[in-house]
């Protein structure tokens, strides 16, 4: 009796302090987070009077969620779970379809570097299911011997994949997407000032309070610090880097962007930055400039309209687009 009146005490005192933590200052920025795609996803309504946007927060995360249901390697029912099952033709979502042409896109700017094709090796690596390993060589040679971006097929709301060696992996453009697509919601519901960020990787709508919002770019060989700060408007700011995912075996540090002519981690730089209008194009990019190097990915950015970033090469070098030179103070 005792015991579950102590439990029943705990659990109120348990919602009452979390019901306390979402409160936030009046006439402070409105901020909550959800658990999306394995990361934490914040958004921050910078507005007057901001806690009558819960709703369009809410159905901003909502429709992050969809994307997630749509595109997760995770989920059974998802477009790319349905692809990787049926051995024929699947008709897609609209969203699904745009990503697609977006990652071909990129993958056609890039040479192949970025390279949505790549599942069976990221699986390989178990970088999917969070239990990395280094695999055999021979395993590795099999994972990219598919034709690759030359066997995945678009026609209309058609997609089929023409070799069972390959697997859809939009693992490294979806989540760019699901930020575009809330940052939609918020602006179609009146939203003004608004920041949503998906484990670093962000999208801004507007200012926070009448100024330009300050992004710090992680410092990728020390943890907490950061390389500079970034005055951005209405864009993008997305980040790759060799630490996010990543294990050491034998003193060797591998990570989760691999490179897809050796199918081994992309080992030319240490973290990529990329700041365009769409979250969707900044992510594939980031991730294709990642693993062409500081020299061809300096050259992919210089020559795509709209695009800034910064490159920290594998020795520590930093070079940075004339574009990005004019908003960033380094620390
Ligand atoms: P990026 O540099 O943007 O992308 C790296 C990722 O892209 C790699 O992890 C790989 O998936 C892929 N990739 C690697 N090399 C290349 C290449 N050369 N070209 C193109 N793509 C490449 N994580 C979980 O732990 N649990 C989940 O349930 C989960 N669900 C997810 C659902 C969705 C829809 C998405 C998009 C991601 C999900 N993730 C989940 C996270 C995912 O596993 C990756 O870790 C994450 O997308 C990597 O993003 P990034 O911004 O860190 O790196
Ligand atoms: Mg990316």
């Amino acid at each position: 009796m005792i015991r579950s009146v102590v439990i029943v005490f705990a659990l109120a005192f348990l919602v009452l302090s979390l019901l306390l933590m979402q409160r936030q200052d009046p006439g402070g920025p409105l901020i909550r987070t959800r658990m999306l795609m394995g990361t934490v996803v914040e958004i921050k309504v910078d507005e007057p009077d901001a806690e009558r946007y819960e709703t369009a927060v809410t159905a901003a995360f909502n429709a992050m969620e969809r994307i997630e249901d749509l595109m997760s390697l995770h989920v059974p029912e998802s477009d790319v779970s349905r692809l990787a099952a049926a051995g024929g033709p699947v008709r897609v979502a609209p969203e699904t379809l745009e990503v697609l042409q977006v990652a071909l896109e990129v993958a056609a700017a890039s040479g192949g570097a970025f390279d949505p094709t790549l599942g069976r090796l990221v699986r390989l690596w178990g970088f999917a299911d969070g239990h990395p390993r280094l695999p055999e060589p021979a395993e590795i040679e099999a994972a990219i011997g598919g034709p690759g971006l030359a066997g995945l097929e678009v026609d209309g709301r058609l997609v089929s994949q023409k070799s069972a060696k390959d697997l859809l992996d939009l693992g490294g453009i979806a989540k760019g997407y699901a930020i575009d697509r809330a940052i939609e919601v918020l602006a179609a519901a009146g939203v003004r000032h608004a920041a949503v960020n998906a484990g670093g990787d962000m999208r801004l709508l507007g200012e926070r309070s009448g100024r330009p919002w300050k992004i710090g770019i992680q410092h990728p060989r020390q943890a907490g610090e950061v390389l500079g700060i970034l005055e951005l408007g209405n864009q993008a700011v997305v980040t790759s880097g060799d630490y996010e995912r990543a294990f050491e075996q034998n003193g060797v540090h591998y990570h989760h962007i691999l490179d897809p002519r050796t199918g081994y981690p992309a080992d030319l730089c240490q973290a990529v930055t990329v700041v365009a209008d769409r979250t969707v194009f900044a992510d594939a990019l980031a991730t294709a400039v990642f693993v062409l190097g500081p020299e061809r990915g300096m050259a992919l950015l210089n020559s795509t309209p709209g695009a800034e970033g910064l490159i920290v090469a594998a020795d520590g070098k930093i070079s940075v687009t004339p574009g990005l030179r004019e908003v960033v103070t380094w620390r």
